[in-house]
């Protein structure tokens, strides 16, 4: 199936059903762009972190985890820039009362305009200039655009005052720049070297969501590397190829991934792209790198009055770090995942058979293997199977319905291996028990029998993670 003819409804009822993403506060009626994982989708998305974990932490040299709070001190954002100019630019329909962004509004009109090229006046004169209708009510009659700041408030202690407002983090980042310094120091570290660090952060915006692909409360995995004023080009170039790389080998081919280069850069951006992936409902950035200079430990140098430089222990030289950041969207990179292995197979067109299946990749399936017991009467050899097992591998145990019906069970959640536990497996009065297995492989449907004292050395021969 391709990409675009996959239908987001479906692949939204397959992850409520199959318990991997729900409406947030459901019971409730929801709450417009958050949403819940399931069982599976936090297994999921616990696997995508411990593959970005292996590949960006363990397996690199000079890489540092590090788990900074979500609150922060407020000087923080005066100094990253958020506070001034960390908004969106919104304009109200005088008729409807509605509000839009004025960059998505143009976007919407002609996607070649480009309004993420444009200055405040520049938009609202677009907008004017080609009489751009409300999406709602189809008048046109707007207010001025208007710069709404993204950043979640809230209040230290009792009194709300102004004294007293911190923010949830809008991105992770300056909690890695803050701890710049401790980390060097601690860890004896010398450049280039790397902070990573998973966690939540939080936009205040209005413009509904597409799934789980903009929320208001998201995951991120932030990668920072500082780096010689000098280096920064060659490193720009390396991270946003190693990014790509890293999706690939999650399972999302190269021609559903293509570069963006930023036109319009941010305040402290010397270069900035884009990896998209194409969802079913178009091109979508699922990460992002940046060439941020030595804008950021500058600006923390000058706001907190602490000395954030680095000698070269060559040269003595003295100077400020450069930053290359590479930012991955865990919640998006679950969602294009899924989208990406979502499959419906046509096995027998006269009996209308489709099958519903998920070719994750091994690595991220949130259910490594399932032991189906044929009958109700096998479940105790089966559990003992799957005892074992569960030592090492995320297994799932279903004893309910045909066989068939478990299969496709399976399949739909993206389970690389069902074994199944037969008479043959447990033997009876007649017949001596064969002690073997049936394994049946998710994409090929494949079959095979093998010896349950085989299990273990199977699967690690056949899971490479
Ligand atoms: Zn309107």
């Amino acid at each position: 199936m391709d990409n675009t003819s996959k239908s987001m409804d479906k692949i939204v009822a397959l992850c409520k059903n199959r318990g991997f993403i729900f409406a947030g506060s459901e019971i409730y009626g929801g709450l417009a762009n958050t949403w819940d994982y399931g069982p599976l989708g936090a297994r999921l998305k616990n696997n995508v972190k411990d593959a970005w974990r292996k590949r960006f932490i363990q397996e690199r040299h000079n890489s540092f985890e590090v788990d900074a709070d979500i609150l922060m001190n407020p000087r923080v954002w005066e100094a990253s820039g958020h506070v001034a100019s960390f908004s969106d630019p919104l304009l109200d329909c005088k008729e409807c009362k509605m509000r839009f962004r004025a960059d998505n509004l143009i976007d919407d009109f002609d996607p070649d305009a480009h309004a993420d090229g444009m200055t405040k006046t520049e938009m609202f004169d677009y907008i004017k200039a080609h009489s751009i209708p409300c999406p709602h009510c189809g008048k046109h009659n707007f207010t001025d655009i208007r710069e709404f700041n993204l950043m979640f408030q809230t209040f230290r202690g009792v009194t709300t005052d102004a004294k007293n407002v911190i923010y949830l983090r809008p991105e992770n980042a300056q909690g890695e720049y803050v701890n710049y310094g401790n980390v060097q120091r601690s860890m004896r570290a010398k450049l280039p070297f790397s902070i990573g660090q998973i966690g939540k952060a939080f936009r205040n915006e209005i413009t509904p969501g597409n799934f789980t692909f903009r929320t208001i409360e998201f995951e991120q995995m932030e990668f920072q590397t500082f780096c010689q004023p000098g280096q920064d080009g060659e490193l720009y170039d390396y991270f946003k190829e190693y990014g790509k790389r890293f999706f690939e080998d999650l399972g999302l081919p190269g021609d559903h991934l293509r570069f963006h280069d930023h036109e319009k850069l941010a305040h402290y951006a010397k270069a900035a792209c884009d990896i998209e992936f194409l969802f079913p409902f178009g091109w979508g950035e699922i990460n992002g790198t940046h060439n941020r200079t030595d804008f950021d430990l500058s600006r923390h140098e000058e706001y907190s009055g602490q000395q954030l430089k680095y000698t070269d222990p060559f040269t003595n030289e003295t100077f400020v770090p450069y930053i290359i950041e590479s930012t991955y969207g865990l919640d998006r990179t679950v969602l294009a995942l899924l989208c990406e292995a979502y499959d419906e197979e046509v096995l027998d067109e006269e009996k209308n058979d489709v099958r519903v299946v998920l070719h994750l990749n091994p690595a991220v399936a949130p259910i490594k293997i399932a032991v189906l017991p044929l009958s109700k009467k096998l479940s105790d050899k089966a559990m003992e199977i799957r005892d074992t097992l569960s030592k090492r591998y995320m297994c799932d145990f279903d004893d309910t319905g045909s066989i068939g019906k478990r299969y496709r069970r399976q399949d739909e959640i993206g389970t690389p291996y069902c074994v199944t536990v037969d008479f043959d497996t447990v033997g009876d009065d007649v017949k001596p028990a064969d002690n073997c297995v049936t394994v049946r492989e998710r994409d090929s449907m494949e079959q095979v029998r093998i010896p349950i004292s085989d299990l273990g050395s199977y699967f690690s021969d056949h899971f490479d993670f």
